[in-house]
């Protein structure tokens, strides 16, 4: 337990053969400067340390008492470790506030003191704070960018997957299905049957919803002339959209957009309908995330499920044994 804290003590009694106990109200007292007990058992922990609640009895024939470990305020005992540590869930963090201000005073402190934050949090003024850009989860379990969720297996800050499904190509080196050349795919393709709804997997803001585009022109044999039209390519429909740090998520091969701007919840708002237009084989879902400078990461390492259909081969090609836009089958 740790100092502010309360906690009743129970101790059952039975008398000493011969001992007249009747009338005996049972006495609480502390060894150890740790803390008060009142006379119903209740102790309130004051001071950090190690000592004894004891209740007396039947004349001080009848003596039992409880070790007590008080940790300091915040801490809790561990007893795997045997000593005083952050609640589970959360960790020391150096106070660095502390460590100046007593570096500023002639008297030198043995130790800064640490206080207990959740993951990702730091100390300000003798409080956990979220850094800049993140805020606490809705379970309170971590700082996470607003609208993530923390996993407390991976312990890492997710988002959820746009759909509710596996997925059949992964992010990296691959035989493109159409082209049939070695690309990159710079995102993974969910299996979702047509129309199926697309969640926003992010808190944010929907920044592009339309179509991906290409003028294509082609000279008239007969009179020579330059016809070019616009036809829909690579995403085809896709959206756009803002994370709360400035980094970028697209769904793509979209059939209809059921939202086409402004703020959206993740794993709440329903932006679009599923489909195959653009550069595409059949019906899926293609999810790409961009770091703020544009950087392509893999999906898979900031959800919170990802896993590859079973039907389906999941390993990427060897960047050293395959060229881009090499033919493949
Ligand atoms: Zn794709």
């Amino acid at each position: 337990m740790s100092v502010g804290e309360k906690m009743q003590f129970k101790a059952k009694i039975t008398c000493l053969e011969g001992a007249d106990c009747s009338r005996e109200i049972p006495r609480w007292s502390v060894e150890g400067e740790i803390g008060t007990v009142s006379s119903t058992g209740l102790f309130t922990a004051t001071k950090e340390g190690q000592g004894k609640v004891c209740i007396s009895y039947c004349q001080d024939k009848v003596k039992a008492c409880a070790e007590v470990i008080v940790c300091p305020a915040g801490l809790v005992w561990d007893s795997e470790l045997q000593q005083c540590a952050c609640p589970p869930g959360t960790y020391p963090v150096y106070s660095t506030t502390l460590s100046a201000l007593s570096a500023l005073s002639a008297q030198s402190q043995p130790e800064s003191p640490t206080i207990c934050c959740p993951p990702r949090a730091v100390e300000k003024n003798g409080k956990c704070v979220c850094p800049e850009g993140t805020s606490l989860t809705r379970d309170k379990a971590a700082c996470c960018p607003t609208g993530w969720s923390w996993d407390k297996t991976t312990q890492k800050c997710v988002i959820s997957p746009p759909v509710d499904k596996c997925y059949t190509s992964p992010f990296g080196l691959r035989c493109h299905p159409k082209l049939k050349k070695i690309k990159k795919h710079e995102g993974i393709d969910y299996k979702v049957s047509c129309g199926s709804k697309i969640k926003s997997p992010v808190d944010g803001k929907i920044i592009f919803a339309g179509s991906q585009t290409k003028n294509v022109c082609k000279k008239n044999k007969e009179t020579g002339k330059k016809k070019c039209s616009q036809i829909v390519t690579g995403w085809g429909k896709y959206i756009k959209i803002k994370g709360v740090d400035n980094e970028i998520y697209i769904v793509a091969h979209l059939s209809k957009f059921l939202k086409e701007s402004g703020k959206i919840k993740g794993n709440i708002d329903e932006i679009a309908l599923s489909g195959t237009t653009g550069t595409s084989t059949g019906c899926h879902l293609h999810f790409e995330k961009w770091e703020p400078d544009k950087t392509k990461i893999d999906p898979c390492s900031i959800l919170s499920s990802c896993e590859c259909c079973p039907e389906k081969d999941c390993t990427t090609l060897d960047p050293e044994k395959y060229k881009i836009n090499e033919k493949c089958k």
